[in-house]
Formats: C-alpha cells, structure tokens, sequence
C-alpha cells in the first residue's frame, strides 16, 4: 500500500465527513425506517415534520440528522446551542424571526434555562408563542419543526419530552458499522487503509463516528509527515502514544474514574466523583459513564455509582499490566 504526498492537495470543507443522506448514515436502523416515513409522510401532507427530540452521548450523530432531516425536508435550518438562548424573549424573537418553513435545531437542549423551555411548550403543542409582553397574547407562527438533541436526557422534564412526537435514542455503534463509517472517510479523505489500521481505529473508538474519524485524521497527519503506512501496529501506536487511549477506547479520565470507584464500599455520588477525577460533572454524565456502563463496568444506582464484578476484575488487571 502507499501513500503518495505528490498529489494534488484538495481545498476541504469544514465537515466533509458527514453523511449528507439517510443512505449514507451508517446504523441507528430502529431510527432511520420511522424517520424516513415520518418526513415522506409530512412532504406527501405538505405539513411540518413533527418535532423530534434526539438523545444520546456526543458524536454519535445527531446534529448529522438534524442536517440530513433538513436536506430531505428540503427546508431551511437554523442552529442555536442550549446555554446561549438566552431569556424567553430571546427565543421568542429568534422563533418568530424564522422563515416559514424552517427547522430550528437546538443542540444540547437539556442547558436551555427552565423559563425558556416552556416559551416553547405551546410551540411544540400548537405551533403558538405567548407573547413574552403579556401572557394573555397568543401569537401564531409559521410552520415550523424543533429539532433538540440532548446528551442527558435526565435533565429534561417529562412532559417537555413528551411534547417531541418523534423521539430517538441514539445508540452505540457496532465495530462493524464504525469500520463502514471509517472506510467511507478515508475515501473521501483520500487516505488508502487497509482492514488492519481500520480494525484498530474502531476497537479504540467508543462506538462513536466522530471519534473514529478523529483518529483517522490524525492517523493521516502522521502518515504523511513520517511517510509512513497505516498499518494495524502503527495505527495502534499512534492512538495509545499520541492520543491516549488503550485498546478498549478508554482514555486517561475514564482510567481515573475506575480507579476511583475501585475499592469503595459504598456507590460514589456524581459530584464526589467529579471532585476526585478532577472534572465536570456533565462530563462524567454525559461523556464517560455512558460508555463505561455500556462496557458493563460500571453501574449506576440510585445510591450512586459502583463497580460490576467485570468492572472491578478490568481494575485489578490495569493496575498490575501484563
Ligand atoms: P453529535 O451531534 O451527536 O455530537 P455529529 O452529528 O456531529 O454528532 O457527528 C459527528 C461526526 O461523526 C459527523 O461529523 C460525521 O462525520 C460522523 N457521523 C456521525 N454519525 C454518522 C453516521 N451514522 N454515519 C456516518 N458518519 C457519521
């Protein structure tokens, strides 16, 4: 295999990875069946998309979906992120400012302050507002469809998510579908690997595309400036040297995290947690525990979070390698 640095360099786009149809998006099948329905439907009806609420841990592909429901709709999107809503004035002007027939994607929903989400309760159950000048004031807006994607789906009120008709729960990538994922990249990327520096990259990814196409970058980078190939061990090497995570996807936090719970005879709550691992607790929530519960590591409980046997035995085993 060889990796020429002679070619021609190509101009690239912010995000050239990302699938741009529900063809192209590899796995979630339980979501992309109803999802296609459900948008074929609206276009038959010439209605809006019912709002959708996606939920799952970070980079598994939800402002992909927002981008690619939008693309089919053949509708305008608008993004905005939780914490910089604002007040309910500020996405009472930013609603009513839309164009008909526009989807307004806000990601990391569950930060949009309590007093804001419900400025958007009447528009998800009526498409109203209230007028932030006097509650007695309905105002009508045009159709349009509210995308929100969460990470901590805990932090959203039940009958907020209720008001979502179409909810997704994103889940972990199989290594299969990641390898999918990691093959299209480097095509596109024009970066030739072979099934061996692949297989590496998607053991260590978490199940996550973005991390996967985040290790093959930086796996391209190194190729061309040592000039060297993408092999299974050199991929591996990259990883663990440069990027600090084993073969099980685990990095240097979730290493701390383990060892923390390692030993105790009663569950650590959230907060201790984060004190101890030196992070914040959002992180722990969104970005950690999830992959480590779904490893079988780790539990949560209501009186905090433990070790599982399995997850207590993976301890023992990275204190004393080899
Ligand atoms: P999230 O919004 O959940 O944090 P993104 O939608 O930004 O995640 O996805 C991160 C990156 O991973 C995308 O830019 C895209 O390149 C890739 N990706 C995500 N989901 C898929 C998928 N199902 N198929 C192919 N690539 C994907």
């Amino acid at each position: 295999m060889s990796y020429s640095t002679h070619g021609k360099k190509r101009k690239m786009k912010k995000d050239e990875l990302r699938p741009e149809t529900l063809e192209d998006y590899v796995g979630q099948d339980h979501i992309k069946d109803l999802l296609w329905t459900s948008i074929e439907a609206a276009k038959i009806r010439d209605q809006q998309l019912d709002h959708v609420l996606l939920n799952g841990p970070p980079g598994l592909g939800k402002t992909t979906l927002a981008l690619i429901i939008a693309r089919q709709m053949g509708w305008k999107i608008k993004t905005v992120i939780g914490p910089t809503v604002g007040s309910p004035k500020n996405i009472s002007k930013l609603i009513m400012g839309l164009e008909d027939k526009s989807i307004l994607f806000i990601d990391e929903i569950h930060r949009v302050n309590r007093p804001t989400q419900e400025t958007i309760y009447p528009v998800l159950e009526d498409n109203k507002l209230q007028s932030y000048l006097s509650t007695d004031v309905e105002i009508p807006i045009p159709p349009i469809t509210i995308i929100g994607a969460t990470t901590n789906i805990g932090k959203l009120e039940q009958p907020f998510i209720d008001r979502f008709g179409l909810y997704f729960q994103l889940e972990y990538y199989s290594n299969t579908e990641l390898g999918e994922i990691v093959f299209a990249s480097a095509e596109k990327l024009q970066f030739p690997i072979g099934h061996d520096g692949v297989d590496e990259i998607t053991k260590r990814a978490r199940g996550t595309p973005r991390i996967a196409n985040n290790f093959l970058k930086r796996l391209r980078d190194y190729c061309l400036v040592d000039g060297a190939e993408p092999t299974g061990k050199f991929t591996a090497d990259i990883i663990w040297k440069y990027l600090h995570t084993d073969e099980h996807g685990l990095r240097p936090l979730d290493r701390r995290y383990l060892k923390a719970l390692d030993g105790k005879e009663a569950g650590l709550g959230l907060e201790a947690l984060a004190t101890i691992v030196r992070e914040e607790p959002d992180t722990i929530e969104g970005f950690v525990e999830p992959y480590l519960v779904n490893l079988g590591l780790v539990e949560r409980r209501r009186n905090g979070r433990w070790l599982t046997e399995n997850g207590k035995n993976f301890v023992q085993k990275m204190r004393s390698p080899g």
